[in-house]
């Protein structure tokens, strides 16, 4: 390690969100890529020709972006109002380069300098912690049931009391979580709402225009709660990286001042304005993907090996039964397998996270996972999925 580096970054590996990318690009290219969770649709055509045309017509491409986000707040203000009954405004809202940008000024604003650790449930999206380490920032984990994935409250309300030097400051939760796809359940919100005003709680609804379970509704009543929502899943957009935080006057000053100046590209502005404006034409989709997502629940819940969640999210988790002696092993030969028929899917906290795709990719994740169990699990292989 160069000696003017700091020495605990050491420990910190970096993030591959996509342990694809480093794979031979055009082997890639004609694999279903079904481990990030993005949308299987492109944007439409059209869409793509306005936003070509805004670049051609409008963007100076010599021009700073516009700083301020103001248009694209007030826009996303309007969305979000229309997904609850709320009265927010764009005084609510700060713009990230994706939400992993506000994740890591919500770090930088609440635990830098030995403020403060974060909380997070385990299983759960790997950014935060990471992010955390990054920054000098201490990590506590608490488990999830492996039966549900339900937090455990009693180990977190312990978590909160026993963390000296620094505190807990920033609760962080997914709605519905990632990678087990439950939303949020009545005992976790109201342990949620019994923290106090000092702790900030994070409720990432990256997923919200799958589940539509949304927490927006209380953000009025709650100083410290901030809401991270993102155009990378639902909206197509995660070539632009737009998300965006929603909460309390003041926490989202805070986030202003600690966000880059220019952290949203110009184009991207305009991709996550002409997305919104067309926002039914993009969520329209959404109901035939969760139809999807129902019939590989099905088929694979049917499958002996297996034991599959329910999901709110456009993803599905599964873990092999019990009863298998080394499941990492195996599910690391089942990864791969996939991989080599073509099927890319993440495995992840002993299970395998599955991107609902389009119809096609499901029917071939589903008969692949078929063809694979049964090659390494013959014994298995008179059900069929
Ligand atoms: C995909 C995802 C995001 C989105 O991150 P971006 O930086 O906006 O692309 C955020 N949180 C969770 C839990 C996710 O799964």
């Amino acid at each position: 390690m160069l000696p003017f580096i700091r020495s605990d970054l050491d420990l910190v590996r970096a993030y591959k969100p996509h342990p694809t990318s480093n794979t031979n690009q055009s082997v890639e290219a004609t694999s279903d890529r079904l481990d990030t969770n993005e949308s299987p649709y492109n944007l439409p055509s059209e869409l793509k020709q306005k936003l070509a045309w805004t670049y051609q017509e409008v963007i100076e491409s010599n021009r700073y972006p516009d700083a301020g986000h103001e248009e694209l707040k007030a826009k996303i203000a309007e969305y979000v109002n229309e997904s609850a009954n709320t009265a927010i405004t764009g005084a609510n809202i700060s713009v990230g380069n994706g939400s992993d940008e506000i994740i890591r000024s919500i770090l930088i604003a609440t635990c830098v300098g030995n403020e403060g650790s974060i909380l997070v449930a385990n299983p759960t999206f790997g950014v935060y912690a990471i992010f955390a380490q990054t920054l000098g920032i201490p990590v506590v984990s608490i488990e999830r049931s492996p039966i549900n994935f339900e937090m455990d409250l009693a180990a977190a309300q312990r978590a909160i009391s026993q963390t000296q030097n620094p505190p807990i400051r920033v609760v962080f939760v997914v709605h519905p979580n990632s990678p087990t796809g439950n939303a949020l359940t009545a005992n976790e919100l109201v342990w949620l709402q019994s923290l106090p005003e000092h702790i900030l709680v994070v409720v990432d609804e990256a997923y919200f225009e799958f589940s539509q379970n949304t927490v927006v509704s209380q953000l009025a009543q709650r100083s410290n709660w901030l809401v991270l929502r993102t155009f990378s899943k639902a909206f197509r957009l995660a070539a632009h990286r737009v998300g965006y935080a929603i909460g309390h006057p003041e926490i989202i000053a805070a986030l202003e001042k600690i966000r880059l100046p220019y952290n949203l590209p110009t184009f991207s502005i305009a991709a996550a304005l002409i997305a919104l404006q067309q926002r039914q034409l993009l969520l329209n989709v959404i109901p035939q993907l969760l139809v999807e997502r129902d019939k590989l629940l099905v088929n694979l819940s049917q499958h002996p090996a297996l034991q599959v969640w329910d999901s709110a999210a456009n993803f599905i988790y599964l873990r092999l039964k019990t009863d298998f002696p080394q499941p990492e092993e195996l599910l690391n030969l089942i990864n791969e397998q996939l991989k080599t028929s073509g099927t890319i899917v993440r495995h992840i906290s002993g299970g395998l996270r599955i991107t609902v795709g389009s119809s096609d990719e499901n029917q071939r994740t589903l008969d692949r996972i078929q063809a694979t169990l049964s090659s390494l699990l013959p014994a298995f292989t008179e059900k069929k999925v």
